[in-house]
């Protein structure tokens, strides 16, 4: 065939490598899409990563933002415990430094164990504890260690990253919406039509996005469910369905609101029942990575082969000062002492500053907090316009609005898999200083006022 020389594949690629002597960033080109496995095409990044960028930006431009979007926390206003700080850098000095067991240390697991039973009331043997570099590498161990590809997985909305997980493992998803008069939390009812063929169900309290906690008698009713489910299918040898309980946020239960266990109120979902939970928040410890699970030792024992390969380990000074801190009781309390009510006051001045709008008839509602370091608040100014002539319709429109003219950010509630512009956002006061609240409160009611 005459006519121009046709490239042959990838001979494009080897030039341009080759011409710049391998220092060349490989860029994808037109065409080049299945050069990613299915999974890691389909796999979305965090909206609130999206939403961070644009706030990092404006704080560059000398913006003073109330920001509310992260679920982590500033170490300047809440610094780790003492204890812990102090423990890492004396392991470090003792040479704690090479690969730790991967299941955790042994007499970590064992700490682990002691806690539950003294703070909990949870009898795990530390052959039924697992830990990792933090809560995300265990959910995503649970889920490989349960979830067949095809299996059903039910979760509720709002809730966060279940949609991911499931993507990783090829799980189909039933998302449950759970809507405010529940305080979005599942209930038994809103759950039990997904049961029969489901594989995992996944329940976290209190609730990432929410600050909501579940009640006794909403959990009872479900892990009852869940049993009858298992008892059927010990009858027909279909495999079983589990509970994955994340209870990360445990120790930030605002006053009066009691934390209940799955196995606490039915101890016969021992065999099924999988508890999240790690130092990241209860210790405003993110950036240390250590996170543990507690659950059926067949199942722990997967988990741990599995996040073995991965490499998942918690880091073993980090690990060994965990150690010290789960076994002294009053250096937990003393911390919680003074964390839980600097968190809880930040929420109850959003709450109330949330309700006074509301009560001069600003189209707002905040729900009380119960735990965690969120509150969910409804800004639905839907219908009006801003002073610059934007009609405002969507969830979004809204959050742009309030970070242009209030400099308030927060995160909408479609970025916890809730769909539709109802107008319900998440705040988190992990970054944000009392008086950074405070002052930003008045901005947001100005901001609302000046809609026609
Ligand atoms: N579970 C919930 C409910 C969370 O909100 C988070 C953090 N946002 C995690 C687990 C992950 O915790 P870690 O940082 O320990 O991986």
């Amino acid at each position: 065939m005459a006519g121009a020389a046709v490239t042959p594949p990838g001979q494009r690629l080897r030039d341009r490598i080759r011409a710049s002597r391998g220092t060349l960033t490989i860029m994808a080109e037109p065409g080049d899409q299945l050069r990613v496995a299915t999974m890691a095409r389909g796999l979305i990044g965090s909206e609130i990563l999206k939403i961070a960028s644009e706030i990092r930006a404006r704080q560059r431009d000398g913006r003073a933002i109330c920001n509310l979007t992260v679920g982590d926390f500033a170490p300047s206003e809440f610094p780790i415990p003492d204890r812990l700080r102090a423990g890492v850098r004396a392991a470090l000095d003792a040479g704690e430094t090479n690969y730790p067991p991967s299941s955790g240390v042994q007499e970590l697991r064992e700490a682990v164990s002691r806690f539950y039973a003294r703070e909990l009331g949870l009898d795990y043997p530390s052959s039924s504890i697992l830990v990792a570099g933090g809560a995300r590498p265990l959910i995503y161990g649970i889920y490989r260690a349960v979830v067949d590809p095809g299996d059903v997985v039910v979760y509720p909305v709002p809730s966060w990253n279940n949609n991911h997980y499931c993507h990783m493992v090829g799980a189909r998803e039933a998302p449950v919406v759970c809507g405010p008069e529940d305080l979005f939390l599942p209930t038994r009812d809103a759950l039990v039509r997904e049961l029969a063929g489901a594989r995992l169900v996944c329940i976290n309290s209190p609730l990432n996005p929410t600050g909501t906690a579940i009640s006794s008698d909403a959990l009872r009713g479900i892990c009852e469910a869940i049993a009858e489910q298992n008892d059927l299918r010990r009858r027909t040898g279909e495999r079983p369905l589990y509970l994955m309980y994340d209870h990360i946020y445990w120790m930030l239960c605002v006053e009066g609101v009691e934390h209940v266990t799955p196995t606490g109120l039915v101890p016969e979902l021992a065999p099924y029942t999988i508890y999240v939970d790690g130092i990241s928040k209860a210790f405003a410890a993110t950036g240390l990575r250590v996170g543990w699970s507690a659950g059926p030792a067949d199942i722990i024992e997967r988990m741990s082969a599995l996040l073995g390969h991965v490499g998942a380990w918690a880091p073993r000074a980090e690990q060994v000062a965990t150690i010290a801190l789960l076994d002294d009781a009053s250096a937990v309390a003393e911390f919680l002492a003074g964390f839980r009510p600097a968190v809880n006051r930040r929420l109850e001045r959003l709450h109330d500053g949330f309700a006074a709008m509301q009560a001069e008839g600003l189209p707002v509602e905040s729900l009380p907090p119960m735990g965690g370091i969120y509150l969910t608040v409804r800004i639905a100014p839907f219908g009006r316009r801003t002073p610059a002539g934007q009609l405002l319709e969507t969830n979004e429109q809204v959050r742009a609005y309030l970070l242009e003219a209030a400099d308030f950010a927060v995160v909408p509630f479609q970025a916890f898999g809730m769909a539709g512009d109802s107008g319900w956002f998440r705040l988190s006061v992990g970054a944000a200083s009392e008086q950074e609240i405070q002052g930003a409160l008045p901005r947001v009611g100005t901001a609302l006022r000046a809609l026609a």
